[in-house]
């Protein structure tokens, strides 16, 4: 029999991204003993990577700011099929959440008079991300991590132990969940360096993993974006919803080739950059959809003035939320009017003085100088779609962040709901901490309810765990033995070709049949060289698995939603079909097949529904849903 080490704890946090460290925070603030555990370094998440900022309506910038315009922009964005009550706790929370950050350290950029500087983003009415540079993200993982070692340092005191009641488990990568009669109890993994495995007991489980990005071909996202979190949240019993829903990122690198994809943040354009055809021609102003017509300026002057003059001007089109200029890029090099290198021109040279690029965007510069030997305070970037977040993710309850199987709690980019069909560039940094912190507190709650009855995993399921984890060593010798790296390439090419930016009926379907060749031959994944002391091929041929499932509760979603709406783009049913809004489609394992169930969204709140418009609901909502409202607002 293997060996494999034994830890106990009240929670177990799966992800040290934003969400993890927050959730944790919490717990442990809580009293509770909690473990967290990162499959890469500590510190190294994609939140470190957040660039533009985090959004919260402080209103430091704009007084007009307040949680309710917040709110609307969020469900606008995510074109109303957002979980409603995520959304209100989102926008009521956020700036709670900001101030708090600045309570355990975080040093933002400041307006002239000392506040919070808070910077324009695409779909958000007012100013609104608190930023540090183009460097959010680093400056939120940093704070967050400090606050952790001070209350390691806290149980020194008491205990004499730094992890007393707060340990990380960083390059250590969780392959399973442990069950007992359907309840939570515990986790299994290895530990990237030497192999070895681990298990961890404990009746909560919070998966903090973060997206899926590393199943398409061209994404803004690194390697641990394999949908870990979504697949044992499935596997688990969990479902999930919205995975139709996959944010492509307008702008991403387009060249040169082994740069392709990684980000160049909405900041660019939120400071004053904007989009131009191969002829400098700002193209966006064809691409103002009917649903923002009033919000959006339609010639380039009133665009202009915006930035010094925005309560009396529209905003400017490159502004739009991300799905819509995604659209509008592909749509313009599809049609010839694209870069050598199939992108768009990004011009903030032209836009912006070179102290303020250096400035405003530091990062950028570096990235261009460095990477592509661009210097974007004199010349244009290349730029173009690039696969960068998934709005689906766990059910879960809005309040306390519980999935439907006890003991089991997402927040951060694993969990779904918030966001809708797409979400608001620096929505996300928000809904880590405000859900982050709401699972801490479910996680909390549900050990109080649990008492002393907690479940326990049997030795059997360990064994299995560990077989499993272990059998790519063993079909090494068959005749029949597939290389990881073959079939991840295999996979991405088919999720970015055929259930990509822009989806049909019949190639998503081609995708299916694709992906269950691809999911037949995983079952033949062999570790071709090497033992189990730090080897890549051996974690990608586990991660394959899960991968192939999110491709597949992707594709088998994409394929069931008959309208266009947000991250989904249908060519045979472009239009935004209000009959579809009122209708989630939720993703359930049953073995070894996803299986796709349409399920009714709860009807908005009426006070919330009473924020906004009777005239913008006609956009979204049927008739039906319209006719118990009186005219005028609702
Ligand atoms: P992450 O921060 O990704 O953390 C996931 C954690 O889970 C990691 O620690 C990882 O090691 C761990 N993990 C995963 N699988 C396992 C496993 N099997 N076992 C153990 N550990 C595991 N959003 C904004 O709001 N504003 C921005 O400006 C912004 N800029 C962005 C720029 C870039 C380049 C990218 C890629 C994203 C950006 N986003 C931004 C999105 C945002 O950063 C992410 O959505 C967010 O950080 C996700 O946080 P998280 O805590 O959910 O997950």
């Amino acid at each position: 029999m293997v060996e494999i080490e034994r830890h106990d704890y009240d929670v177990i946090v799966i992800g040290a991204g934003g969400a993890g460290l927050r959730a944790a925070i919490e717990t442990r603030m809580r009293g509770l003993r909690t473990a967290v555990v990162c499959k890469s370094l500590f510190g190294k998440a994609h939140t470190v990577m957040a660039e533009g900022g985090i959004a919260a309506s402080m209103g430091n910038v704009n007084s007009r700011d307040d949680w309710q315009v917040h709110y609307r922009d969020t469900m606008r964005g995510g074109k109303f099929l957002n979980n409603w009550r995520m959304a209100e706790l989102h926008a009521k929370e956020a700036p709670q959440r900001v101030w708090e950050l600045e309570t355990y350290g975080a040093l933002f950029d400041r307006t002239g008079d000392g506040r919070i500087s808070q910077r324009n983003f695409g779909g958000h009415e007012y100013p609104r991300l608190a930023h540090v540079g183009d460097r959010t993200g680093l400056e939120l993982i940093r704070t967050l991590q400090q606050k952790i070692v001070s209350l390691q340092q806290d149980d020194y005191t008491e205990h004499g132990d730094y992890e007393a009641r707060l340990r990380v488990f960083a390059e250590c990568t969780v392959t399973e969940l442990l069950l007992d009669s359907g309840r939570i109890a515990g986790a299994f993994g290895y530990w990237r360096e030497n192999g070895r495995f681990i298990r961890l007991h404990a009746p909560v489980v919070v998966l903090a993993t973060g997206g899926i990005g590393k199943s398409f071909k061209v994404t803004s996202n690194s390697w641990e974006y394999t949908g870990d979190g979504h697949a044992l949240a499935l596997r688990a019993g969990a479902s999930l919803i919205n995975m139709e829903f996959v944010q492509f990122h307008p702008t991403g690198m387009v060249y040169p080739p082994s740069v392709k994809g990684i980000l160049v943040t909405e900041s660019v354009r939120g400071d004053g950059g904007v989009l131009r055809d191969c002829e400098g021609r700002r193209f966006m102003f064809d691409y103002i959809p009917e649903v923002f017509k009033d919000s959006y300026a339609d010639s380039e002057q009133e665009a202009d003035r915006w930035y010094s003059d925005p309560d009396s001007n529209r905003r400017p089109p490159e502004l739009l939320p991300r799905d819509e200029v995604a659209r509008a890029i592909n749509n313009e090099v599809k049609e010839g009017r694209g870069t050598p290198h199939g992108g768009v021109y990004l011009d903030v040279a032209s836009r912006l003085s070179t102290e303020e690029i250096k400035r405003r965007l530091p990062s950028m510069h570096h990235q261009f100088r460095e990477l592509a030997d661009v210097d974007i305070t004199a010349e244009k970037m290349e730029v173009g779609p690039t696969c960068h977040y998934v709005m689906g993710g766990v059910e879960v309850d809005p309040d306390t962040a519980a999935s439907r199987v006890p003991g089991l709690f997402a927040a951060g980019e694993v969990a779904g709901g918030m966001h809708g069909s797409n979400r608001l560039g620096g929505n996300s940094l928000s809904d880590l901490l405000v859900f982050g912190r709401r699972a801490g507190l479910g996680a909390q709650e549900y050990l109080q309810q649990l008492g002393a009855n907690r479940p326990e995993a049997s030795q059997s399921d360990v064994d299995a765990a560990a077989r499993r984890a272990l059998a790519p060593f063993d079909a090494g010798e068959s005749a029949t033995a597939e290389n990881a790296y073959t079939l991840h390439a295999e996979l991405q090419q088919v999720m970015n070709d055929l259930v990509g930016i822009i989806r049909r009926e019949d190639e998503i379907r081609s995708a299916l049949e694709l992906l269950a060749d691809l999911k037949r031959r995983a079952g033949d994944l062999a570790v071709l060289e090497g033992n189990r002391q730090f080897n890549p091929g051996w974690h990608l041929a586990l991660d394959m698995a899960n991968m192939l499932l999110v491709s597949e509760c992707v594709a088998k979603a994409a394929v069931r939603r008959t309208e266009s709406r947000g991250g989904h783009t249908r060519d045979d049913h472009p239009e935004m079909d209000p009959t579809w809004r009122r209708t989630l489609l939720t993703c359930s394992w049953r073995q070894d097949e996803i299986e796709v169930t349409d399920q009714e969204q709860t009807p908005i709140r009426e006070d919330l529904l009473g924020l906004f418009e009777l005239e913008e609901l006609r956009k979204y909502f049927t008739e039906d849903e319209l006719a118990g409202l009186r005219d005028g607002s609702p």
